[in-house]
């Protein structure tokens, strides 16, 4: 008989963790199944990364028209991009109306950390827990958690005596920040610095950026959205949408290369390269050629020519030399969009420090210090280091299986998953673009839909044969840990210390993390696994056991 001290478990049929983009279209793409579905997400709003990251000049660096959700016609016509790439604002905007126009709210718990996860293989069910203490049972864990999600701050000594502000760009406080009249410190150069470098510089009396490793920009060249072009492209939308789902990248509208850069000479090369950084974006630049991001002696001519327009732009000589990145081929570190960033440094009240040859020491009361007892006073600290990326969220939660074997040691060197999407010994738990599958290296709300779409599928494929429990087998787990590792290192990725490899975060197992294969290549992989009964899982009806 239940009491108020043991509330009776809420039962679901799907468990989802996280409320972004990737959890809300799970609940509208489970519910069509008939499935009693509820998502939990640890922030006050939906929308996940979009939530979170409010920094200034927070922007997608994927196209608006491309960088929405697919599964609704009507609703990708009458949303409308005010600009090129969507500013975050804009973007929580659409997820809240998504969230609002399909009716998901009702079934997403906010203000609600899953804590721990365990699956009872006589119940053939996970029991998942909160941070509120609540316990809840569910026969499918769909983990939507985001791969970017867990902020982090670096063990620097002396933080907590820091008299000044603080701020991490992934927990940005929802009422903004004005930093006018401020010496204001940014820590680190990827993405989120590169973004809000710029803007935070307009309001600082004084910006110290504190760079370790130069990243490679190129501009974004956002502008208002032209009426033509959003015309053209609502009216080709399913066309485009097919497109994408052919390219590397899920993302349309480029044409595909078809030489080599070493085919062409230098006058030629440059002035695509020209062309391409004209008319701004990524993906463009490294589309140009095939071999990019095979070809070191290829990839050196574009890393060249962008080092070269850093040179052009920023003033002083040994600021330009700082900025110009010379440690990794261009594209194998995530490539940054910006608006004026290296414009930035010219600014006379903006300064580079460089501590890749003299490490931050310190954070102080006043600032902070460097190895060399060089020191800065600081009224604000903006820690732009990025996170514990791919496996972070999923390692913060305590996720057992049956016999008790945690899904931190499962993955103690490196993550291991079978088509990034289910993990060997995990029944019944998919992962929504995790480790070993292409989402980071893509548009990432096609991703998203992709997978939700095939763990949908793949519900339903086990409930028409009446079987509830499916897991890759180890075998097909480690080939295709060998395979994602093999693809990798094919290619220059490898070649870079990025968060891809884990290498931002000390003491994290040096692999390469995401399937570098290209989305075309593994959705068609994902459709013929499927095509063939899930080769490569047991699937498998298991007798309850009545709670
Ligand atoms: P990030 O790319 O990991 O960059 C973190 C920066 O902090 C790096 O420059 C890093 O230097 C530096 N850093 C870390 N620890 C440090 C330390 N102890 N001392 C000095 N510097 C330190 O993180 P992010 O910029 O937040 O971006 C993460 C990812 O989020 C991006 O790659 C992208 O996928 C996504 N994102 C996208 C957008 C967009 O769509 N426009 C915007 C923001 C983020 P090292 O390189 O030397 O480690």
């Amino acid at each position: 008989m239940p009491d108020a001290s043991h509330p009776v478990p809420r039962q679901l049929d799907v468990l989802i963790v996280g409320g972004g983009l990737a959890g809300l279209y799970a609940i509208h793409r489970l519910r069509k199944l008939g499935l009693k579905v509820r998502a939990y997400e640890a922030g006050s709003g939906v929308g996940g990364t979009w939530f979170w990251n409010r920094y200034p000049g927070a922007r997608c660096d994927v196209e608006s028209l491309e960088y929405s959700y697919s599964f609704d016609a009507e609703l990708q016509q009458d949303w409308k991009w005010p600009e090129r790439y969507g500013t975050q604002p804009e973007i929580l905007k659409y997820i809240n109306h998504v969230a609002d126009r399909f009716d998901l709210r009702r079934d997403v718990q906010l203000d609600t950390r899953i804590t721990s996860a365990a699956f009872d293989g006589k119940a053939n069910e996970w029991t998942v827990t909160t941070d509120g203490g609540e316990e809840i049972r569910a026969r499918y864990c769909v983990m939507a958690a985001g791969n970017l999600s867990t902020p982090r701050v670096p063990d620097f000594k002396g933080l907590k005596d820091f008299k000044g502000k603080w701020y991490h760009s992934g927990l940005w406080p929802h009422e903004g920040v004005d930093f006018s009249g401020l010496k204001v410190g940014v820590i680190g150069t990827g993405s989120s610095g590169v973004q809000m470098i710029p803007i935070i510089a307009q309001q600082a009396r004084h910006l110290t950026v504190f760079q370790r490793t130069a990243n490679f920009s190129l501009p974004a060249r956002n502008t208002p959205m032209p009426e033509e072009k959003e015309r053209k492209h609502k009216a080709e939308y399913p066309q485009r949408r097919a497109a994408a789902m052919e390219t590397p990248f899920a993302i349309a509208g480029h044409d595909k290369p078809t030489r080599s850069a070493l085919d062409v000479d230098k006058a030629e090369r440059d002035a695509s390269y020209e062309a391409k950084w004209q008319e701004g974006g990524s993906i463009s630049y490294l589309y140009a050629y095939t071999d990019l991001l095979v070809n070191k002696a290829s990839n050196d001519t574009a890393s060249e020519f962008v080092r070269n327009k850093i040179r052009a732009t920023v003033k002083d000589r040994k600021t330009a030399e700082l900025l110009a990145p010379k440690d990794h081929p261009i594209g194998t570190k995530r490539l940054c969009l910006d608006t004026d960033y290296y414009e930035t440094y010219n600014r006379p009240n903006v300064s580079l420090v460089d501590v890749r040859s003299d490490a931050i020491e310190s954070i102080t009361e006043t600032g902070l210090k460097l190895g060399s007892g060089a020191a800065f006073d600081l009224d604000a600290i903006v820690f732009a280091t990025g996170f514990d990326a791919m496996t972070g969220a999923l390692n913060e939660i305590d996720i057992r299986t049956t016999d008790g074997e945690a899904l931190r040691q499962h993955w103690e060197g490196g993550p291991l998953t079978y088509l990034g999407v289910m993990i060997a010994g995990f029944p019944n738990m998919f992962v929504v673009t995790g480790p070993g599958s292409p989402g980071v290296k893509t548009q990432m709300i096609a991703s998203i839909e992709q997978h939700v779409d095939w763990i949908a599928d793949a519900i339903d494929h086990l409930h028409r044969h009446q079987l509830d429990r499916i897991e890759p087998t180890a075998k097909a787990e480690s080939e295709w840990v060998e395979h994602v590792n093999r693809v990798a290192d094919s290619t220059l990725y490898p070649l870079a210390n990025s968060w891809y490899m884990g290498a931002n975060i000390p003491g994290k197992p040096r692999v390469f993390m995401p399937y570098v294969g290209g989305f075309d290549r593994y959705k068609k992989h994902c459709d013929a696994v499927a095509a063939k009964g899930y080769e490569g899982f047991t699937l498998s009806r298991h007798e309850t056991v009545a709670i």
